[in-house]
């Protein structure tokens, strides 16, 4: 006798496998190794039936298919809500959506590959790709150790702050003057796969392209910190309160009490960008 039908037949009546209760001992299944122990069960759902006890124990039995059928009847109501030629992170549904019975959407990854999908991880956003989504993504963060994200978490935790938390100062240049964070960016997962696609390295700093633009994919990218601005003067990109812009755009900054060819002189004497934008002269 096995250990497993062993164990199996050691089941104290009254406990529970995930759906089921344990009501009694049935008679054992006679099989060539030798009897192998059942149980009559009670589902949440208040069916009974016998079950073997290796069954339970292994997991393989865990309801008497009420589980199941709540979960493909969810992901059918959810797969109501997606058109063909969708978008959900890399994957794009591309067929099957006239068959209602099923629980899943054909999509074609970016990649190129197509997979069976269930439909409400979709929705929730479990799936964004085949796989090669998270792939890239940790390879780039391997490489780096970890250090790599935890810079970008702090740039992430920033952004977040300075356009919600009220009760910091830069909130009025941010939150204060309507810019936010797109819902999309509320997960850091979310941010930092944008990130990583969108070539996030150590040396690169986050940049609205428009000033009063949303921090969101499609006004964002990630620029050198120290960038030359192609060596014209008024071009000069200073990097303050973990934003870069042009020195002529901090000059109009709200926190700024002096002229931008001050902000200059004083970030070429040495002087950190945050001290020459906001001390008087
Ligand atoms: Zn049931
Ligand atoms: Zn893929």
């Amino acid at each position: 006798m096995s250990i497993v039908s062993f164990k199996s037949s050691q089941i104290p009546l009254g406990s529970r496998f995930s759906r089921w209760l344990i009501i009694e001992k049935a008679p054992p299944r006679p099989a060539s190794k030798g009897p192998r122990p059942q149980y009559l069960c009670r589902c949440e759902c208040g069916k009974e039936q016998v079950v073997l006890g290796q069954n339970l124990l292994n997991g393989a039995s865990r309801s008497c298919g009420c589980f199941k059928r709540e979960r493909d009847g969810a992901a059918r109501r959810a797969r109501i809500h997606i058109s063909l030629g969708q978008r959900f992170g890399r994957w794009i549904v591309v067929g099957d959506l006239e068959r209602h019975r099923r629980s899943t959407c054909l999509c074609r990854c970016d990649c190129g590959a197509e997979e069976q999908v269930l439909a409400q991880n979709l929705l929730n956003g479990t799936s964004q790709s085949c796989g090669c989504l998270k792939a890239a993504v940790n390879a780039r963060l391997q490489t780096r150790h970890g250090e790599h994200d935890s810079r970008l978490y702090r740039i992430w935790r920033g952004m977040r702050q300075r356009c919600g938390n009220p009760n910091i100062p830069e909130y009025r240049n941010y939150g204060g003057r309507g810019i936010r964070t797109c819902p999309e960016w509320e997960s850091y997962p979310n941010f930092r796969a944008w990130a990583i696609l969108a070539g996030y390295e150590e040396e690169l700093t986050i940049e609205r392209k428009n000033v009063d633009g949303n921090y969101e994919p499609d006004n964002c990218a990630w620029i050198p910190l120290s960038s030359q601005g192609a060596n014209r003067r008024n071009n000069i990109r200073v990097t303050a309160w973990g934003e870069t812009r042009c020195l002529s755009e901090w000059a109009r900054d709200p926190r700024a009490v002096v002229s931008r060819a001050s902000i200059d002189q004083r970030i070429k004497r040495g002087w950190k960008p945050e001290a020459a934008i906001t001390t008087p002269l």
